[in-house]
Formats: C-alpha cells, sequence, structure tokens
C-alpha cells in the first residue's frame, strides 16, 4: 500500500478522501488555492501545499503545479476526486511520466469512454443498446436537421466531451434548430475546449439509472447495484437513490451484464459508472461510462457496505477488490443522498455564496453528512455550488424517506439560501412517495413544489 497520497481536489470530496487515507494509515497531502486556505480538508490532512489562485485554470487544472507538490512532498499517488482533471488523459499520463499512480483508469479507458461518441461506438460493437444517434459527429446545422428529420423530434444536442449537463441541448422542432447547434457548440467550446458534438433522439420521461462498478488488476470485475438518479434540474442530479425503485433483480442482472461488458471491452481497472436511461417500456440504453468516482456514490456503499474510495486505493496499488466473497451483492435497505448547493431553489436554484453564520447538522441512526463546510465558513463564488451531502439509510425505502424527512428537519444552516427546502417538499410528495420519478420530475412538478415551498419557509428546519 502507499505511504503517502495527495488529493487534487476540494471541497466535500477532497474531505472524503483524507478520511479514507487516515483509515488506511496513509499520509495525505492536499492541495489548494488561495481561496480555500482555510478549509476542512487542509486542516484535517497531514499536509498541505498552496497551489495556486482562485481561479480553478491556475490552480486545480494546473498539472505542472499538481505534479510538483507531489513529486517534492514525496507522495506516490495522486487521488482526482471528481471534476476538474479527473477524466482528463493529459493528466493521467503525465502522472505515469513522473512515477506517480493516478488513482483512476489507465488513459487508454479514459480515452476511450471520455468521448462520448467513440464510447457509443465501443457500446453498439458489443451488443449493448444506445440510444438513437447520429453516426459520430454533427459538424453543420443541414446535418444535424437531417438526422432530426430521420429519427423525429425532439433530439437532444450534446457534447462529445461533455458533463455536468453543459454542451447540451434540446431541440422540440427545426425552428430550433439553428439556434440550439450554435449554442450547444459555444458552450462545449467553452468548457470543455472542445466543440465537438452529436446528435441523440430525445427520449421522453426516461430515468436515469446507472451501474456502480469496481475492477481489480486481478482480474476481478464487479458491479455494486444501480443508483437511481432521476430527480434533476436542467440535466444535474439533485437527489439520488439506490436500490431503484423501478428496477427488478432480473433488469439489475441485465443491466449490471451490460455494465461489466463495457467494463471488459476497455480492460477498465477502478471504480466507474456506467450511465443508462431506462424507458416506460423497462428497455435500457447506454448514455456514458464517467471513468472516476462520483458524487454520488455514498448511496451504493450504503447499500453494500462497501467503501469505494478505499477500494480505489486498494485497486491502485495493485491489491484485490476487500470484499470479493461477498460477491454477487445484494441491495441491503434503502438509501437516499440529497445534494446541498448553495442555491436558492424557489429562485431558479440561483447560486448563493456566503457566508455561514450557524450550522446544525443532524445525526442518529441511518444518517450520513460529507462537508467541508462549517460555521463561519464563506462559501467562495468562484467553484461548485457543492456544500454537502446529506445521506440516510433505512431498512425500508419509507424508513429512508421517513429518516430523510427527520434529518432535513434536523439541519439548519443560517447565512446562505440552500437546496435544503426543495428536498423537503420533495419527500412529501407522493409521486416520490410512490417511486414513480423520470428526469421531467422537476418540470413537471413546479407548482407542487412551489407551493410546499411557501409553507416550508415558515419553518426553515425545525431547529433554525
Ligand atoms: P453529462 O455528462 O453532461 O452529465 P449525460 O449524458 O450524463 O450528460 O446526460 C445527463 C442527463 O441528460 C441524463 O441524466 C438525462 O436526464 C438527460 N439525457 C441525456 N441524454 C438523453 C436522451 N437521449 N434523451 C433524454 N434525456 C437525455
Amino acid at each position: 500500500m502507499f505511504s503517502k497520497v495527495l488529493v487534487a481536489n476540494r471541497g466535500e470530496v477532497a474531505v472524503r478522501i483524507v478520511r479514507a487515507l487516515r483509515e488506511l494509515g496513509i499520509k495525505s497531502v492536499v492541495v489548494y488555492s488561495d481561496a480555500d486556505k482555510d478549509t476542512l480538508a487542509v486542516r484535517l490532512a497531514d499536509e498541505s501545499v498552496c497551489i495556486g489562485p482562485t481561479p480553478a485554470a491556475q490552480s486545480y487544472l494546473s498539472i505542472p503545479a499538481i505534479i510538483g507538490s507531489a513529486k517534492s512532498r514525496g507522495a506516490e499517488a495522486v487521488h482526482p476526486g471528481y471534476g476538474f482533471l479527473a477524466e482528463n488523459v493529459t493528466f493521467a499520463r503525465a502522472c505515469a511520466e513522473h512515477d506517480l499512480v493516478f488513482i483512476g483508469p489507465t488513459p487508454e479507458a479514459i480515452e476511450m469512454m471520455g468521448d462520448k461518441n467513440i464510447a457509443r461506438e465501443t457500446m453498439k460493437r458489443i451488443g449493448v443498446p444506445t440510444v438513437p444517434g447520429s453516426d459520430g459527429p454533427v459538424t453543420t446545422v443541414a446535418e444535424a436537421a437531417r438526422f432530426a428529420e430521420e429519427v423525429g423530434y425532439p433530439v437532444l444536442i450534446k457534447a462529445s466531451a461533455g458533463g455536468g449537463g453543459k454542451g447540451m441541448r434540446v431541440v422540440e422542432n427545426p425552428e430550433q434548430i439553428e439556434a440550439a447547434f450554435v449554442a450547444a457548440r459555444t458552450e462545449a467550446a467553452a468548457a470543455f475546449a472542445n466543440d465537438e458534438v452529436y446528435l441523440e433522439k430525445y427520449l421522453l420521461r426516461p430515468r436515469h439509472i446507472e451501474i456502480q462498478v469496481l475492477a481489480d488488476t486481478q482480474g476481478n470485475a464487479l458491479h455494486l447495484c444501480e443508483r437511481d438518479c432521476s430527480i434533476q434540474r436542467r440535466h444535474q442530479k439533485l437527489l439520488e437513490e439506490a436500490p431503484s425503485p423501478a428496477v427488478s433483480p432480473e433488469l439489475r442482472e441485465r443491466m449490471g451484464a451490460a455494465a461489466l461488458a463495457a467494463v471488459r471491452e476497455v480492460s477498465y481497472r477502478g471504480a466507474g459508472t456506467v450511465e443508462f436511461l431506462l424507458d416506460e417500456r423497462g428497455d435500457f440504453y447506454f448514455m456514458e461510462m464517467n471513468t472516476r468516482i462520483q458524487v454520488e456514490h455514498p448511496v451504493t456503499e450504503a447499500i453494500t457496505g462497501t467503501d469505494l474510495i478505499k477500494e480505489q486505493l486498494r485497486i491502485a496499488a495493485g491489491e484485490p477488490i476487500s470484499f470479493l466473497e461477498r460477491v454477487p451483492l445484494t441491495p441491503q435497505g434503502h438509501a437516499i443522498e440529497f445534494r446541498i448547493n448553495a442555491e436558492d431553489p424557489f429562485n431558479s436554484f440561483w447560486p448563493n455564496p456566503g457566508t455561514i453564520k450557524t450550522l446544525t447538522l443532524p445525526g442518529g441512526p441511518g444518517v450520513r453528512i460529507d462537508t467541508h463546510v462549517f460555521a463561519g465558513y464563506t462559501v467562495p463564488p468562484s467553484y461548485d455550488s457543492l456544500i454537502a451531502k446529506l445521506i440516510v439509510w433505512g431498512a425500508t425505502r419509507e424508513e429512508a424517506i421517513a429518516r430523510g424527512r427527520r434529518a432535513l428537519d434536523e439541519i439548519a444552516i443560517e447565512g446562505i439560501k440552500t437546496t435544503i427546502p426543495f428536498h423537503r417538499v420533495v419527500l412529501d410528495e407522493k409521486d416520490f412517495i410512490a417511486g414513480d420519478v423520470r428526469t421531467d420530475y422537476l418540470p413537471t412538478h413546479e407548482d407542487v413544489l412551489l407551493a410546499g415551498a411557501s409553507s416550508a419557509g415558515a419553518t426553515p428546519g425545525a431547529l433554525g
């Protein structure tokens, strides 16, 4: 096992990784930008290094600064977390060139799955269904319009290098296609320095179901059941649960087999997620593979009794997956994750950075909080708005929901607006309670959510 690992990230995931390192007896080095010098990860880590000014391009995305810090502090490996350089093939290669273990898959696997277009071709070749789409990239409006006529509107323009819902545009009719095409390319160029886009048929009312996979260097590959991430805003996840209320053991087995086929095809190693859309008929389609740990990994940990960050570290160090004797895993109980963002959910989820005046966190059975914030902390405007994750576990979905209500009533954050009241309203909404949620949940439940919000506003947390 490694003796020292550098954490190339910030926020809650940096804290999460430092904790795993501490439990494994590995020394941690955290890098930070000027804006983050007083953060929790920096306080908890054994060592820390300032790598540059606040803009991510000059700090968390600076490959020379990160590699230089790892070498000067004597780290043997680098954990990239999620976002920033986690799926950057140049970074993975730079680590290898400097004799550092990149905690993730090989550069070749990142490359094959990182380009969504190539990933789709790979999946088609091995017989996994994909959403009907253009044959490769689309470079002109005319070509885009031709594809849309062929498969029928609505269609979705997607960035090949896409992530976080960026560079994506739904097109309802021919009048919209030109503007959407230009907008998607511009956004993709700005976000990923790559303006390549392709088209897909836009599926109506699907669920977002993803399969967590793990593969070690000894040839063991397994899946850890699914997560249902259908509650989204503008294609970005807000609430995730495991298992999915829509997935039977038989469907889980088929989706798990499709995910593992992808793992084998690209000789994947480490933790990864294969994302699918599930339609109303129960047919599923490959969407993309994320070659990193994901924000929502704790719900899987809760229902499988595993620690995915430790597994990543073990695999990167050449050790086998630690729980092979328990495979195949079946879900134990039910878990829900609530993303607590510094955003105003009742004002278009507008970012709401600022100083946290008081903070009361929930506890008790089945409650987990992953966060880097504390009372007095100022949420900077420069990065992602995720400030905490609340994960609840229950023996049944009903118990998890009841626990979620209880924990969301206990939590109180004063000073900034957050998504907490949004989650609280969802937990009382009848379609959510029935497990009947699709990716159009927000637009189709706006009235209920807003009505719930005005009454929730009167009691901002039992303790608040
Ligand atoms: P990103 O990598 O930017 O997160 P994804 O490919 O993972 O983008 O898609 C994000 C979300 O967009 C999905 O969860 C789903 O809600 C929606 N989506 C993507 N592709 C389609 C499609 N072909 N039809 C309908 N919805 C889609």
